[in-house]
């Protein structure tokens, strides 16, 4: 995976220097020697990675950040800051400032390499997920705002042996999250399958495989969105580098700055929720715009569109198509004896009679109100009849039962069916070749299937 990195510095070696080697990596970069072009660059290339010195004259790495994260489109492009290595300050300044991650001076390549390669595979899953986000909201769909979500009330595991590490980590944590500590790993996989926000694990630990913990994490289908806090002793180079590489979030490193924690537990929250709220927002739109939510099957526009594609391959000499159109018969009469409620019931158990009776391949959908259509893919009008008449007795033979039983219902339904005819039709005139069939069905006194040929 490629990605393009803007760099700024305003010492032009080191920005040299940090070009060849991430164009080495086949990074594709950017750069800027100052913070008014950095923004200006930012804004018009959209980076997928800012790596940003802290000490540059004039308008400095903090203020070139909150200025790039006040940006909307750039908000969610993950900067990483320059620091001195000894900048306890400049970290936990930065992280306040919006900054996703720091690396220290004098750059370790592997360090960064790993981070950099972290942040941009984040980087490009949040893409993606706006990309559905925006498809769905042009089915007509309107999305919530995100910047509501909270970053504190975490459900946050310490996975560590070191009762004093641990202790230190849960008294700061508890300031705005919900911690607790879990010494076995075992039992930390399960909790994290269960949700958890934030999942804190000391690699350093001699009773327990920390790295094997985050490996498993990451395999298992449940547990894979908890982000990982990896705590490692800064000399362990290869343990750090590894931890990322197997999927780790993020690095604290050893003796734990309770600042750095808090601020770095913020975003990883903030990030993750972040991530489930689209996700979730996401399944929701999407099933809302091609489901009927009363019955559960696809809903007309749903239909519509498989239709469309269907009827036209069908004309160019593809399979062909058939579809029923079913009414119910006497619906209102339901609705006017037994109530709303109970009109409810018979179409959810309308519903479970129609789609048990087709073909896996067949597409069910409620068309609205006491109206139903079945799209039958490649089945030539005999078969279509068939199914229909099926579909006809499966309902009339077996009484619907309602109101937790107490009422028995005769339900009986008219059936219309059509099949594409010729390179000419179109599925406007397939759906009204199979509405005259309904309508002819009631006028020979319902309970009928009739086949509209062309
Ligand atoms: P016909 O045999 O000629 O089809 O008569 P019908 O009574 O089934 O047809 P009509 O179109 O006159 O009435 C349909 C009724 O379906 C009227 C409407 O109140 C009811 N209906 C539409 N949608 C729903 C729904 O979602 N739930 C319930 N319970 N009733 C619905
Ligand atoms: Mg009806
Ligand atoms: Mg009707």
């Amino acid at each position: 995976m490629t990605a393009r990195i803007l760099v700024v510095d305003d010492v032009e070696p080191n920005v040299r220097l940090l070009e060849a080697k991430l164009t080495l990596e086949y990074y594709e970069v950017l750069t800027a020697t100052d913070g008014p072009t950095a923004l200006e660059v930012a804004s018009r290339e959209r980076p997928d990675l800012i790596l940003l010195d802290v000490m540059m004259p004039g308008m400095d790495g903090f203020e070139t950040c909150r200025r790039l994260k006040a940006i909307p489109e750039l908000r969610h492009v993950p900067v990483v800051l320059v620091t001195a290595l000894d900048g306890r300050e400049d970290r936990i300044r930065g992280l306040e400032a919006g900054a996703d991650d720091f690396v220290t001076k004098p750059i370790d390549d592997l360090v960064l390499m790993a981070r950099v390669r972290s942040l941009t595979r984040l980087k490009a899953i949040v893409d993606e997920l706006h990309d559905r986000e925006e498809s769905s909201r042009r089915l007509g769909v309107d999305a919530d705002a995100a910047g509501r979500l909270r970053a504190t009330g975490g459900r946050v595991l310490i996975v560590d042996h070191s009762e004093r590490q641990a202790a230190k980590m849960l008294e700061r944590l508890s300031e705005e999250h919900r911690p607790a500590i879990e010494s076995d790993p075992a039992v930390a996989l399960e909790a994290a399958k269960g949700g958890l926000d934030l999942m804190i694990v000391n690699l350093q630990a001699a009773e327990f495989d920390g790295l094997r913990l985050i490996a498993q994490a990451r395999s298992t289908e449940a547990a894979r969105r908890t982000p990982v806090l990896a705590v490692v002793d800064p000399i362990d180079r290869p343990r750090m580098v590894k931890a990322l590489e197997l999927g780790a979030n993020d690095i604290l490193m050893r003796p734990v700055d309770v600042e750095e924690l808090q601020a770095r537990a913020r975003t990883l929250i903030r990030r993750k929720r972040y991530a489930d709220f689209l996700r979730q927002k996401l399944d929701y739109s999407l099933e809302m715009a091609v489901t009927d939510a009363l019955t559960g099957l696809h809903n007309r526009r749903y239909m519509a569109g498989q239709l469309q594609a269907l009827v036209g391959r069908a004309a160019q000499g593809g399979e062909t198509v058939s579809i029923l159109v079913l009414d119910i018969d006497h619906f209102k009469a339901v609705n006017d004896g037994f109530g709303h409620d109970a009109g409810d019931e018979v179409l959810r158990e309308f519903a479970v009679r129609v789609a048990t009776n087709v073909r896996a391949v067949d597409l069910p959908c409620r068309m609205g109100g006491e109206e139903f259509v079945v799209v039958m893919p490649g089945a030539p009008i005999e078969a279509a009849v068939r199914v229909a008449d099926r579909i006809r007795r499966d309902v009339a033979e077996v009484p619907f039962r309602v109101l937790d039983g107490e009422a028995a219902l005769d339900v009986t339904v008219s059936i219309g069916v059509a099949t594409v005819a010729g390179p000419d039709d179109t599925p406007e005139a397939l759906l009204k070749r199979a509405d005259d069939g309904v309508y002819e069905a009631k006028a020979r006194g319902r309970d009928q299937v009739v086949a509209r040929a062309a």
